[in-house]
């Protein structure tokens, strides 16, 4: 993740709202693609840039992002990240909105992911475009996360640490995390948009295996009984990676998208020797990766935290990658909105 830079020459951060060295009101300005500090006039105040700007309005009255819209779109205008967000949990409930703040901000951080990786608006809003639902569970339905043609739902207690924690060890997951969940599920319409009926598809079955044999349900039924191959870590990202194909491939995808972001990261806080050279090709972003993994989970076993990079990856692992990594431009630049 980049970082931006405040007209009085602070460093902003992407989620900033305000800056903490002058005061100013910072969003994310669409025109410039920057988080950028906004004059007392509701201009943009990047150079070149000039946006006569309002608040999302979601921004306005929930505090769930920090975006600001162009100040023709009328008042109400949503950003195009909180225009995703189909199904929101109700906001008078004040622990449904600390969850739902949670949940928008590993979405925005998602949607930069893909911009980083060159997934672009187009592939994003084709039919079915990308959306997104954040749902609690009710006395009558349990909210299952998952994709479907195009919508990725949450449940919203993903959000609560301390679901999340039991979910951690429940199903062995040490990624969970809400940017992994979003990783994870956006790895599934990658695949529906990029492969199902896209050349890359013969290639995906040779190397994650047939998604139609055995059928999905069948699979995960298997999964839920009998629990993963035991022999997954010689095959698999993850435990769960070796439910089925389709797990795999989102698995796998997440994983990529991790590697990308944890390097555009050192990259963008000037840790040198541990960034990558821009169209760096497979080999290299993963090398660099499990390189840079080594320091980094050292750093958080230093402080009592998990691994940062827990994940071991083996030769068939290392193809799949290389299988994600061909679906995206080689010289991607932030061509979508976050
Ligand atoms: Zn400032
Ligand atoms: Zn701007
Ligand atoms: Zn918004
Ligand atoms: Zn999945």
């Amino acid at each position: 993740m980049r970082t931006y830079d405040c007209s009085c020459g602070a460093t902003l951060f992407f989620t900033n709202t305000h800056c903490h060295t002058c005061g100013r009101t910072v969003g994310w300005c669409d025109a410039c693609r920057a988080v950028t500090s906004v004059s007392k006039s509701g201009q943009c105040e990047t150079p070149g840039c000039g946006q006569r700007l309002q608040p999302c309005a979601n921004r306005d009255a929930y505090e769930v992002c920090n975006a600001m819209v162009s100040a023709d779109a009328g008042s109400g205008a949503l950003c195009r990240g909180c225009q995703r967000t189909t199904h929101a949990p109700d906001p008078s409930d004040a622990r449904n909105l600390t969850q739902w703040r949670a949940l928008e901000r590993g979405k925005r951080r998602l949607h930069y992911d893909l911009a980083l990786i060159g997934v672009t608006d187009q592939q994003l809003d084709a039919e079915p475009p990308l959306t997104y639902r954040f749902l609690a569970d009710t006395p009558d339905e349990h909210i299952i996360t998952g994709h479907a043609d195009g919508v990725i739902t949450i449940n919203l207690a993903e959000a609560d640490p301390v679901v999340r924690e039991k979910g951690r060890q429940q199903f062995g997951e040490p990624q969970r995390t809400i940017i992994g969940h979003f990783r994870h599920e956006v790895g599934h319409f990658l695949w529906m948009r990029l492969v199902e009926n896209e050349a890359p598809h013969d290639d995906c079955v040779r190397l994650f295996g047939d998604h139609e044999n055995p059928p999905y349900g069948e699979a995960m039924d298997r999964y839920y009984a009998e629990g993963p191959d035991p022999n997954w870590q010689a095959n698999y990202i993850s435990q769960y990676a070796s439910s089925h194909p389709w797990e795999d491939f989102a698995e796998t995808c997440g994983f990529y998208l991790d590697m990308r972001a944890v390097l555009d990261t050192l990259e963008h806080q000037s840790v040198r020797s541990l960034s990558v050279r821009r169209g760096a090709d497979l080999d290299e972003l993963l090398d660099a990766y499990i390189e840079a993994g080594l320091t980094l989970n050292e750093i958080n076993r230093t402080m009592g935290l998990t691994d940062l990079v827990p994940e071991v990856v083996n030769e068939p692992v290392r193809e799949k990658l290389r299988f994600v990594h061909g679906l995206f431009p080689v010289h991607a630049e932030l061509l979508a909105s976050v």
